[in-house]
């Protein structure tokens, strides 16, 4: 049973789930030299035929077969070792400053392929855009229930991505509490849309199209840049050009094919320059839920929020400095990471 605290000194939540403490971790034997230590496919969870190893799904994109059986292309489970449970009690306790929510949310692991494949390089665009499709039907179901407030969407790809298992694979956490970060970027998109009459997106995007010395590539609908002010080496985002376009819960099937597009040519780029490397994908998703915590924001948000992923490398460890300070330092000028990536992409 986990719990959801606030850190009344941080102003922050923190999840407190002894559960994952039981997680297999199929990176930790051979950890030193990144190569998978139990990597044996019969065992793999996530492999088809071996559905009976994993929770009962309660989605799938499938050519044939039963629920829990092969014949899918993608599947979503619930996490085995959740950090919160939808059957939890939604309240939180009355521990005066010591707020504490008893575990409640939803924490989903939406297996990406059947194909036990260890490199993003190697999807075809069906494969992106099946995985897409199975995310937007998540956001879409979750968002129905109005005790969920915010979530998280997040790839943890490989040993120094955090990744416990080497088949792809995405997770899902879905919660009752808007955490910090979430809640000061909204404040933060909220007044500089009131200062400057648009929004940081638009602000952004406008002055990097403009200058196209950290544009990677861009489609009709989507562009991909390495940031200004990037917190990690070959850092990636994907904005959506559209103005109001705000989630995957409002893209149409055209979004689906051309976000999968564009993310197969940054990965193609991304494996060319940096060889096999571990990562995390983050979703930028807006809350879903109109309560104490978004009122101030969630009427604005098509103005003030737009839709982005951010494609983390995670090639150097974070040490003392950045846990301590918030703040990174990264050794590679976005400008120098957006020019070799932008010479391995088709649209050059
Ligand atoms: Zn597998």
């Amino acid at each position: 049973m986990s719990d959801i605290r606030y850190d009344l000194i941080h102003d922050e939540y923190v999840i407190i789930a002894p559960e994952r403490l039981r997680r297999p971790d199929c990176f930790f034997i051979d950890a030193d030299s990144r190569k998978p230590g139990r990597d044996d496919r019969g065992k793999c969870p996530f492999c088809p035929g071996n559905e009976k190893m994993t929770t009962k799904e309660i989605f799938s994109i499938r050519d044939s077969g039963e629920p829990d059986t092969p014949g899918w292309r993608t599947r979503v489970v619930p996490n085995l070792y959740k950090a919160v449970q939808i059957e939890s009690p939604w309240r939180s306790e009355d521990a005066g400053l010591y707020e504490k929510w008893a575990g409640f949310g939803a924490h989903e692991v939406i297996i990406d392929t059947p194909e036990h494949k260890e490199r993003m390089d190697g999807w075809s665009l069906q494969e992106y855009g099946d995985w897409l499709r199975t995310l937007r039907y998540r956001v879409m179901e979750l968002r129905k229930d109005i005790r969920l407030v915010h979530m998280s969407i997040f790839k943890n790809h490989g040993h120094y991505g955090a990744a416990t298992q080497s088949h792809p694979h995405t997770q899902l956490i879905a919660l009752p509490v808007v955490p910090k970060m979430k809640r000061e970027s909204l404040r933060h998109a909220l007044y500089f849309y009131r200062e400057h009459g648009r929004s940081r997106y638009a602000t952004v995007i406008g002055k990097e199209l403009h200058e196209r010395e950290r544009v990677v590539c861009e489609s009709g609908r989507f562009v991909a840049i390495c940031p200004f002010a990037s917190a990690f080496p070959f850092e990636v985002a994907i904005y959506s050009l559209e103005e109001r376009k705000i989630s995957l819960s409002e893209f149409d099937d055209g979004d689906i094919e051309e976000l999968s597009e564009i993310l197969s040519e940054v990965f193609e780029a991304l494996y060319l320059q940096l060889g096999n490397f571990d990562f995390n994908i983050l979703f930028d998703i807006p809350p879903l839920q109109k309560n104490y915590a978004t009122e101030e924001f969630f009427d604005d948000l098509p103005d003030i929020w737009r839709f982005s992923i951010r494609i983390v490398p995670r090639i150097y460890r974070m040490g003392g400095f950045e846990l301590g300070s918030g703040m990174m330092i990264n050794p590679v000028a976005p400008e120098e990471a957006a020019k070799l990536l932008r010479k391995d992409t088709k649209s050059r």
